[in-house]
């Protein structure tokens, strides 16, 4: 007494998303991920002060497969933790690179982390485990979280990122403005920063309520005590009405796109020495 409707499409999606598993699988194990590294600029120092971490795949068939086609895959089918681990521990050989030399010595490197990821008991250990194993410091390590961890159990979040905190690791609230963000939990996380998402910067100059958010982005990190930093900055008058607003830190194409690790340390030559 029941009965079963057949959907194609539900179908197909299903099989489509079951080869991409597939997939992703052997390109982890065909070692076919890269990092690749976005400058973050602190315009009053005029100097790239880190960058974040950006998964590619290349891969043999496709060509470089950008993250929108494989993190939501991986986010559903759990193949995150995985990746996630991976995206980890390349990020912190990076920056045991950097810290072998003095022109990169002072970089800090964001990775993104899902909610999947952070929800996970274990995810202050697996953290400290890489960063103690790789002898990286841990106040060169950022971590940006998404207002979808705020699923969670609240108390659970702040004392994973208490934690991780008290060891020196940042935080940076990502996409912040986009999701179901709760001020008053914000108020609560024991964060560093708030990055004003780059669908708000993107007409920054010629939408009022977009200039209007950014502006309010930035005066509640202010009086959070947060440092805030925009993203998506492609143009100079872009960047200059941050600057009018009190946002002095950015990253976006106006720069660089996120680009390999060779590439960004040239970057980082030519910008911090000119
Ligand atoms: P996100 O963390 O918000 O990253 C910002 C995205 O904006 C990146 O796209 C970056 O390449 C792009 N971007 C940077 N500057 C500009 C600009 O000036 N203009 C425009 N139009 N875009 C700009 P990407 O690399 O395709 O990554 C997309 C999303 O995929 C990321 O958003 C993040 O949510 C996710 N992602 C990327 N790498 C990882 C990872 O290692 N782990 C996890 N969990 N997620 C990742
Ligand atoms: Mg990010
Ligand atoms: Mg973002």
């Amino acid at each position: 007494n029941r009965y079963h409707l057949f959907d194609p499409e539900n179908d197909r999606r299903a099989r489509v998303r079951r080869d991409e598993l597939g997939r992703i699988r052997e390109g982890l194990a065909r070692n076919e991920f890269r990092l690749h590294y976005q400058p973050k600029v602190d315009m009053r120092k005029g100097m790239v002060i880190g960058a974040e971490a950006l998964i590619r795949w290349q891969h043999p068939e496709r060509g470089m497969v950008e993250p929108a086609e494989f993190i939501p895959v991986a986010e559903d089918t759990g193949l995150i933790l995985q990746l996630g681990q991976w995206v980890l521990q390349q990020a912190c050989r990076q920056l045991t690179v950097w810290a072998g030399r003095p022109e990169t010595e002072h970089l800090t490197l964001a990775v993104n982390v899902s909610a999947r990821q952070f929800s996970r008991a274990s995810f202050v250990e697996e953290v400290l485990a890489v960063v103690d194993e790789l002898g990286v410091k841990p106040d060169r390590l950022k971590l940006e979280l998404t207002e979808s961890i705020m699923a969670d159990d609240v108390e659970e979040i702040i004392a994973k990122m208490t934690t991780l905190k008290a060891q020196g690791v940042g935080f940076s609230l990502d996409d912040f403005g986009t999701g179901y963000s709760s001020l008053s939990y914000l108020k609560r996380l024991p964060l560093d920063q708030l990055k004003i998402d780059q669908s708000f910067v993107r007409d920054i100059l010629t939408d009022s309520n977009d200039a209007a958010i950014s502006r309010t982005v930035v005066a509640l990190a202010g009086s959070l005590g947060l440092a805030v930093i925009a993203e998506g900055v492609e143009t100079e008058a872009q960047r200059e009405f941050l600057a009018r607003n009190h946002c002095h830190s950015w990253q976006g194409y106006l720069l660089s796109k996120p680009i390999p690790a060779a590439d960004f340390e040239q970057l980082v030559r030519d910008y911090n020495q000119g």
